[in-house]
């Protein structure tokens, strides 16, 4: 028999003070976390620091001592284990792919167990090889030996990837990967990422890896949450050593100062452009055709601020002017400091700021792509 879903998206994964001890050493101790529906989470810290227990703990593989975990607000114990699991694909650095079944066999293993029959299953695990890049024609019918390091760890992906699961939990992926592959693999994951849209939790040791591919990031010391936050948090506010000995914020961010926004800001592509004479309803239109989630509208060629999809999603049924709605945004010129935009933006909490000369736009800057061009 099928089994049905426990659930179709995550709205929340809320750890509540999680321990777990082996002997009379604590590997996650009292770990308070809550994990955002849609978000990518990262974790990271030295080794030894509960990283993978506390993700065991998860999937329910390894049982808390104590504390409670609540996936959209439902306590895990409550819930069948394996039905658990079948809801949440968990991806590690040696996968244990099958060896004497094919890469086909591999992937479409779960599908066929939960009672699909073959064509679907087919079609499912041909779907999810071309998915992670491998032509089925290629390499439906290889077995796991004939394949090399990164090309399993695409099947591992695949696999954990077979039952749609709203969660993927994943330990240091790309971890035994030679760095050129694992760029290549991070990249590509950053682009299932978003077609996939679900929420993942992610461990690294690697915080390169963790800038770029992490929403928001947890660092792990000694069985306890040390500080999570956004990369510019980290960054800009880090709690103790420890942080910024991981963030390395001295040998990568010093050279920020000398930086103008020029240097980093990027063109403003014209799809985020929208007119102020339009209404909050077909802004809501366009911004989807052209899958954006802010808009900056201008007027007469004047900027005349942003908007943003959730408000306007709000009073689509007034129609207001998008002239009357928009909020301010902030303005750099090309000779600010990119280390002073950058603070100010967090400060106040915006992503997207314009770059001016005059009253030319010049372009726009983007906290994450900021960062990502400085790692
Ligand atoms: P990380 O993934 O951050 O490297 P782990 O969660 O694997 O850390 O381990 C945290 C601590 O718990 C370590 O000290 C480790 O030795 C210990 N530990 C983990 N699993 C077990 C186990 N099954 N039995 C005994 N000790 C364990
Ligand atoms: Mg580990």
């Amino acid at each position: 028999m099928p089994t049905q879903r426990l659930f179709e998206r995550i709205d929340s994964i809320e750890l509540q003070r999680v321990s777990k001890k082996y002997g009379s050493r604590y590997a996650v101790e009292s770990l308070e976390l809550t994990i955002e529906g849609g978000e990518l989470l990262i974790l990271i810290g030295p080794s030894g620091s509960g990283k993978t227990t506390t993700l065991r703990m998860i999937n329910r593989m390894t049982k808390p001592d104590s504390g409670n975990i609540l996936i959209n607000g439902q306590d895990i114990m409550q819930l069948d284990p394996v039905r658990l699991r079948r809801n949440i694909g968990y991806v590690i650095q040696n996968i244990g792919l099958f060896p004497h079944m094919t890469i086909g066999e591999n992937v479409g293993l779960v599908p066929k167990l939960e009672g699909w029959d073959e064509k679907r299953t087919n079609g499912r695990v041909r779907h999810l090889l071309d998915f992670v890049s491998l032509p089925p024609e290629q390499f439906i019918k290889r077995y796991p030996r004939q394949l090399s390091g990164g090309q399993q760890q695409r099947v591992g992906l695949a696999r954990a990837l077979a039952m749609d699961p709203p969660l993927l939990l994943m330990d240091e992926p790309f971890g035994a990967l030679d760095p050129i592959l694992r760029k290549q693999l991070q990249k590509e994951f950053l682009e299932i990422k978003k077609e996939i849209g679900r929420t993942i939790v992610f461990i690294t040791h690697d915080i390169e890896e963790a800038l770029r591919l992490g929403d928001r990031i947890a660092i792990m010391d000694n069985g306890r949450l040390v500080q999570v936050g956004a990369p510019e948090d980290l960054i800009f506010d880090p709690v103790n050593d420890l942080v910024s000995d991981i963030v390395d914020s001295e040998r990568k961010f010093k050279h920020m100062d000398m930086l103008n926004v020029k240097d980093l800001m990027t063109p403003l592509d014209a799809k985020y452009i929208l007119d102020g004479g339009m209404n909050a309803c077909e802004a809501v239109e366009i911004m989807k055709d052209r899958d954006i989630d802010i808009g900056i509208v201008f007027e007469n060629g004047m900027l005349a601020g942003k908007v943003e999809m959730i408000n306007l999603l709000k009073c689509e049924d007034e129609r207001p002017f998008l002239r009357d709605i928009t909020k301010p945004m902030k303005v750099f010129a090309l000779r600010d400091s990119v280390a002073t935009a950058l603070s100010e933006m967090k400060m106040s909490r915006e992503h997207m700021a314009m770059v001016m000369n005059a009253d030319t736009v010049c372009g726009i800057l983007v906290s994450d792509e900021v960062l990502l061009k400085l790692i």
